[in-house]
């Protein structure tokens, strides 16, 4: 698709993805449109559906959904479920009514199964049960993804979908409770920094390995598939490189300068013990990752440390 003069509806663009996004296609000579929570309630079917009709945009990037980390997916399976399903069918059925010409479908890794071969590929799907931590989530994603190839198979729709790996960056979800582990670990290390504590509490055993895409990165290899794919299959979307949890909790300490010691709880859930995605058939349509891990770490650092009076407000 070609973006010169384009309407893109970026439903989502006040979350870590969505604005990644926006900045991104501030360089692209398109038009962005936007909403929020108060103009319409992507849960409402008929507040999507009026104002599709009425925006009538070229293209639809979904980026909006209900995220959660691990105690958050576990405690509220419901909302994990239900906003997910309604987000996504609301938004994929409207495009289809307004006659979108393009729409992609942002899912995550934790659709592929526990025990999946690894690394993961885009066939992988549906091929065994899923991590229960995080099921709700990841059955609302394949469904989207089901959503986007039946529009393509029932009604020749241009429909895709992309699963990115585990992202961070600017307007992450800091809060304790309901982050993703590495904002909930930048956050207890500068913590433990600021308080001078000896020690620092990380969840689980510190074993499982997780891959981590800086989320301008993930922003770019979006546009690129917007531009530039159109097949039935979603495309996994990460950086090929995976790193221990515990190695993760000294790379932060590293970052926010603190030479404390890491406190594992066990009592906290482990999730699924590898999540590495081949990648390899993005990197087919020639687009590779520009971040490091330690480098991303730093730039989100950077930025909690300018937005974190806000955050905490
Ligand atoms: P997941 O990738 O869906 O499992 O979600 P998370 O990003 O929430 O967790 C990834 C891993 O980091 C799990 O093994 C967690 O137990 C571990 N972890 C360690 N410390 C923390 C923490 O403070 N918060 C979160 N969310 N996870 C943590």
């Amino acid at each position: 698709m070609d973006l010169v003069g384009k309407r893109i509806y970026l439903a989502g663009h006040a979350g870590m993805v969505g604005s990644a996004v926006h900045r991104r296609l501030a360089s692209e000579d398109c038009e962005v449109l936007t909403t929020t929570r108060g103009d319409v309630d992507l849960r409402d079917q008929k507040a999507v559906h009026a104002w599709m009709a009425d925006a009538k945009p070229d293209a639809l990037i979904v980026a909006a959904a209900k995220v959660g980390g691990i105690l958050a997916n576990d405690t509220q399976p419901a909302d994990f479920l239900y906003d997910n399903l309604m987000i996504e069918a609301n938004l994929i059925h409207a495009a289809f009514e307004a006659q979108v010409e393009k729409l992609l479908f942002l899912g995550s890794s934790c659709i592929y199964p526990k025990l999946a071969d690894q690394p993961m590929r885009e066939d992988a799907l549906l091929t065994g049960p899923l991590e229960p931590t995080n099921e709700w989530y990841a059955i609302a994603k394949i469904a989207g993804i089901k959503m986007c190839q039946a529009y393509r198979k029932q009604h020749g729709c241009d429909f895709i979908s992309a699963m990115p790996t585990n992202m961070y960056g600017f307007n992450d979800n800091f809060d304790l409770q309901s982050s993703h582990v590495l904002p909930a670990l930048m956050v207890k290390v500068h913590n433990a920094k600021v308080n001078g504590d000896k020690s620092y509490e990380v969840w689980g055993s510190g074993a499982p390995l997780r891959e981590f895409m800086y989320a301008d990165d993930c922003a770019d290899a979006l546009v690129h598939l917007l531009q530039h794919y159109s097949g039935e299959s979603h495309v996994n979307v990460g950086t090929g490189e995976e790193v221990s949890i515990r190695a993760l909790a000294e790379t932060m300490c590293e970052v926010v300068g603190f030479d404390g010691e890491l406190v594992f709880d066990a009592s906290k859930p482990d999730g699924t013990p590898r999540k590495l995605m081949d990648s390899s058939l993005l990197r087919g349509m020639g687009w590779s990752p520009k971040v490091q891990l330690k480098q991303g770490i730093a730039r989100t650092y950077q930025w909690y440390l300018d937005n974190a009076d806000s955050l905490r407000a």
